[in-house]
């Protein structure tokens, strides 16, 4: 109850405009952004991508900030970056790995031309990818429940052109169980995630045990016989240790060797963890945001745990 109510409130404030504009104008806030974000730009996502895939080999998602984007000019400017992100990454012969959020690239303002803008960036990953092994993608993010139907098609679409894409879900939402057996059958990359956006009961999962209950059914899911057959590739994101024991058993259990699944936790939350997961051999990624349009993305991280108020709190009056 607690852990919903803090997350409920920290949603609303990475909604906020005015407390955006207000929390990344301020100099105070800068601890929050060192802790969670690469830097301003491509270039220091790059090489923060590049320092931790030659210290730890950990691979990463690049993630040019920016959610519900209502002004067009940020559209374009956000598709220029994720074009921009794709080629320097590929310049170092790592993952060409790019996440996206709908309503980043239009979704707000111009719903038809979010499949074209999707399009151009998964063209841009297979292009630059060419015949090079790794796991190349523009990676879908799911925002709230209002945006699952629509990113859903919007993957199935992309994949049914042969186009490398892949798909998040979230253990929190009832339907997710349905949608999951429809990627699996569809031989389909999907990250599952438990889910950083808050829905009433009819719609979602309320408290932490139910959804981490879910999460256990969809891992089982995603690493049975037909998900081996049908050439899925199971992402599991998350810095819940006792799911990553629950994963790596389910794998082995069900002859699912390192490699053919991965790992993937977010920059700047339990990167020990990570590490050790890569040392032992297991496919870790990280996702690595950057840009200027920090608050949304730290504030989230935020509210996923009611002990990071002290973070807040040590950010607003330091
Ligand atoms: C790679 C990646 C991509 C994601 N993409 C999406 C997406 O597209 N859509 C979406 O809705 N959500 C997304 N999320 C967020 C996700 O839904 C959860 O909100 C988030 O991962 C926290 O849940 P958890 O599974 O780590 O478990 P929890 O039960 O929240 O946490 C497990 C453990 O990790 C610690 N922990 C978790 N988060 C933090 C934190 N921020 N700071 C400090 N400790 C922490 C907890 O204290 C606990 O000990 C993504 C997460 C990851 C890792």
């Amino acid at each position: 109850m607690i852990r919903r109510t803090w997350q409920a409130a920290m949603i609303g404030l990475a909604r906020s405009n005015t407390v955006q504009s207000f929390m990344q104008n301020s100099r105070a806030t800068s601890f929050l952004r060192g802790k969670y974000v690469a830097g301003d730009n491509g270039d220091a996502g790059c090489a923060r991508a590049v320092s931790l895939f030659k210290s730890s080999g950990i691979r990463s998602s690049m993630f040019f900030m920016g959610e519900y984007v209502d002004d067009p000019a940020l559209v374009k400017e956000t598709l220029r970056q994720k074009l921009a992100v794709a080629d320097a990454i590929a310049a170092h012969q790592l993952d060409i790995h790019i996440s996206v959020d709908p309503t980043q690239i239009g979704h707000v303002i111009t719903p038809e031309a979010v499949e074209d803008h999707a399009q151009t960036i998964a063209q841009k990953v297979r292009e630059l990818a060419g015949p090079s092994t790794g796991v190349h993608c523009l990676m879908l993010d799911m925002e709230d429940a209002s945006l699952n139907t629509p990113t859903i098609a919007l993957h199935n679409s992309l994949q049914d052109k042969g186009l490398p894409v892949a798909l998040t879900l979230q253990a929190y939402l009832r339907r997710t169980w349905g949608d999951m057996e429809q990627q699996v059958r569809r031989g389909s990359r999907v990250r599952l995630v438990k889910g950083a956006f808050a829905a009433g009961p009819k719609l979602a999962f309320q408290s932490k045990a139910e959804i981490k209950h879910n999460s256990r059914r969809l891992i089982e899911l995603m690493f049975s016989d037909t998900a081996k057959e049908c050439g899925f590739y199971p992402i599991i994101a998350t810095h819940d240790t006792i799911l990553h024991t629950f994963t790596i058993e389910t794998a082995r259990r069900n002859g699912w060797a390192q490699g053919e699944y991965e790992f993937e936790m977010l920059l700047g939350v339990r990167e020990d963890v990570a590490k050790t997961l890569a040392d032992k051999g297991e496919r870790v990624r990280l996702y690595v945001p950057f840009g200027r349009d920090w608050w949304p993305h730290a504030v989230r991280r935020i509210g996923e745990n009611p002990a990071n108020a002290a973070l807040l709190i040590r950010s607003l009056f330091q």
